[in-house]
């Protein structure tokens, strides 16, 4: 399965298309744009679409999931529909997320407060961390 994208038009009708500097070259049927991917291993790509499906599930928006992944939210809206992702309805509850290092995190969770009464995932996102949090036990 390709889950590449046309940088220029976000098509995802890419076919290969040869090698230049041991880099893949790619060839997009819509717009006939001709591109190479930076050493995408699978692995980094693999690493943010599950990143990115994560997030989409917790109830960020594409937009936001952009801001934080770097990734555009076009592409993300297709990583949805390629998996077939449907998002529960988050209508009881509105996940908050913070970005921090790893000595932000070890501080943030020493305060008890901060782990009463919510709900909280913690994933790793690049060289720091994300804490997604809900509050879970309201109605
Ligand atoms: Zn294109």
């Amino acid at each position: 399965m390709e889950l590449l994208t046309c940088p220029k038009c976000q098509n995802d009708h890419i076919v290969k298309s040869g090698v230049i500097n041991r880099k893949q070259r790619y060839l997009c049927k819509n717009c006939k744009y001709f591109f190479t991917v930076n050493k995408i291993g699978k692995k980094i790509d693999d690493y943010y679409v599950t990143k990115a499906l994560q997030l989409y599930l917790e109830g960020l928006s594409y937009r936001e999931i952009e801001r934080i992944i770097g990734v555009s939210h076009v592409t993300v809206s297709n990583w949805v529909k390629t998996f077939n992702i449907k998002k529960p309805s988050h209508a009881n509850y509105h996940p908050t997320y913070k970005i921090l290092s790893h000595l932000e995190l070890i501080e943030y969770l020493k305060n008890k407060d901060q782990l009463s009464g919510a709900g909280m995932i913690i994933t790793e996102l690049g060289d720091k961390f994300m804490l997604i949090k809900w509050e879970r036990f309201k109605d």
